[in-house]
């Protein structure tokens, strides 16, 4: 709360109280917080199209939407996330609520969603069940460029079917909607990580790998040693990198199940001719992954802003919060970060459509009967433009040329008493005098034109 400050009371001149003075109120910063950002009306033209054409391909998909709430219960993420993933460890952000729970800002939605479809029995729904989620993220990161502290994703998730049918789905989704938004290029990275059975095995044989080299690898990368070894592959350092490029690679320790999995994923890929490059390093951030992870980059060669999609197969979470084994896949998309490409790969988003009408008063009675006809436009479903707050006819006109409007209304206080309106067309000037009782009717014969 900003707290006033009370003013002191001082003697005037002779002895009286002097006039009370105006109480300062204390400067705050006038800065939305670090990492966040306003979505201004000049914007959302690229937020409306990110989000019809998610509604539009979801629905031509299957998917129905979800939306979870913005906190959950701590635990959700700890258990779901992973205990060793950044996200968990650094960027969370995490309060104890009024009546004590330990509440944390939703940093990813998978775990909540995973949480949803258990609590509300979805397991007992025909397999599997496909969902999909628009909403922002807050994750606690070094602010930089298409890195937020809050950002928005759309998230697909299929639970319930461990085919790499399903995977490939997925993947499917986020092409279809990146090629809808008209981005120009963008490259599908794909690699497979194995499962509980396999990647133990190659953990213990990369392990052995790096520790001939520890004294070559990042403060970070000894961390992930000791907690998260297959994060020491994408390691972003130059030093590591060359240490990772040297690794053991994964795909030669896959299981028989896995590298079937995977093998035919890429066969499915092949088949709807989505291009892929196989990356032996892409190892992504979350622990609960297993068998495929993907990203989708804007470049081959990276870039600042990171990777658009970023995605993967779970085998274990579902069981990890509770009961029977039950595999998903899922995949989310930064809108902050797609937005950003649109706009450097020059991908043109037409301004909403402009009223073609504008209706201008004059005087008291013009104004008040222009309020009426402009509620009777929109319950007939024509978009009209208005200046209600300028008094004079010319900064009316003025606007009204400058929204490229075709017709404009007049409504003085002469034709406001004959219970008449002046359609003048913007272009020729010609000007006629209508009833008013007729001008809608006169204005949509004249839009039809
Ligand atoms: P993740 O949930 O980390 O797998 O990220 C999936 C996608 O979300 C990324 O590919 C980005 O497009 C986006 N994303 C992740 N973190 C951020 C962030 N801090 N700021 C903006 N976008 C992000």
């Amino acid at each position: 709360m900003v707290k006033e400050k009370k003013p002191k009371k001082k003697p005037g001149k002779r002895g009286r109280p002097s006039k009370p003075r105006k109480p300062k109120l204390q400067k705050i910063k006038v800065q939305a917080p670090k990492g966040t950002h306003d979505i201004l009306p000049q914007e959302q033209k690229y937020w409306d199209k990110v989000r019809v054409i998610v509604g539009n391909i979801a629905n031509n998909f299957g998917f129905g939407r979800i939306d979870t709430p913005i906190f959950e219960d701590v635990r959700i993420y700890i258990k779901g996330t992973g205990q060793t993933s950044d996200i968990v460890q650094k960027e969370i952000y995490t309060f104890k609520s009024k009546g004590g729970e330990f509440l944390a800002l939703r940093p990813e939605f998978t775990p909540g969603i995973v949480r949803a479809y258990i609590e509300h029995g979805m397991r007992n729904l025909p397999q599997p069940v496909k969902l999909y989620s628009i909403g922002p993220l807050f994750r606690h990161d070094k602010p930089q460029a298409g890195r937020y502290r809050q950002f928005h994703q759309i998230n697909f998730e299929i639970i319930g079917d461990s085919s790499a049918v399903s995977d490939v789905q997925i993947i499917q989704v986020f092409v279809s909607i990146l090629k809808k938004l008209n981005l120009k290029k963008f490259y599908l990275y794909i690699n497979s990580i194995g499962c509980l059975i396999c990647t133990p095995k190659y953990k213990k044989i990369l392990l052995g790998y790096y520790r001939q080299r520890l004294d070559k690898i990042c403060p970070d990368c000894h961390r992930r040693f000791k907690e998260n070894s297959l994060r020491l592959l994408d390691c972003k350092k130059e030093k590591c990198q060359k240490i990772a490029k040297e690794a053991p690679q994964m795909i030669d320790f896959l299981c028989d199940e896995c590298h079937g999995h995977f093998k035919e994923t890429l066969e499915f890929l092949d088949e709807l001719e989505i291009p892929y490059i196989l990356d032996p390093y892409l190892v992504r951030g979350l622990d609960y992954y297993t068998k495929t992870v993907f990203e989708i980059w804007e470049d081959k060669e990276g870039n600042s802003q990171g990777a658009l999609v970023g995605g993967g197969h779970y085998d274990n979470l579902v069981e990890m919060f509770k009961g029977k084994p039950n595999p998903g896949v899922g995949a989310a998309a930064g809108i902050e970060r797609i937005i950003n490409s649109l706009k450097k790969q020059d991908v043109k988003i037409p301004e909403g459509e402009k009223p073609r009408v504008f209706i201008i008063q004059l005087g008291d009675l013009g104004k008040k009967k222009s309020l009426k006809l402009f509620e009777e436009f929109q319950r007939n479903g024509i978009r009209v433009g208005e200046a209600f707050s300028k008094p004079s006819i010319k900064s009316q006109l003025k606007i009204a040329d400058k929204e490229g409007t075709e017709m404009a209304l007049i409504l003085g206080q002469k034709e406001a008493l004959e219970g008449n309106i002046i359609i003048r067309d913007m272009v020729s000037g010609a000007q006629e005098t209508v009833s008013l009782e007729k001008v809608i009717n006169e204005v949509k014969r004249r839009l039809k034109k």
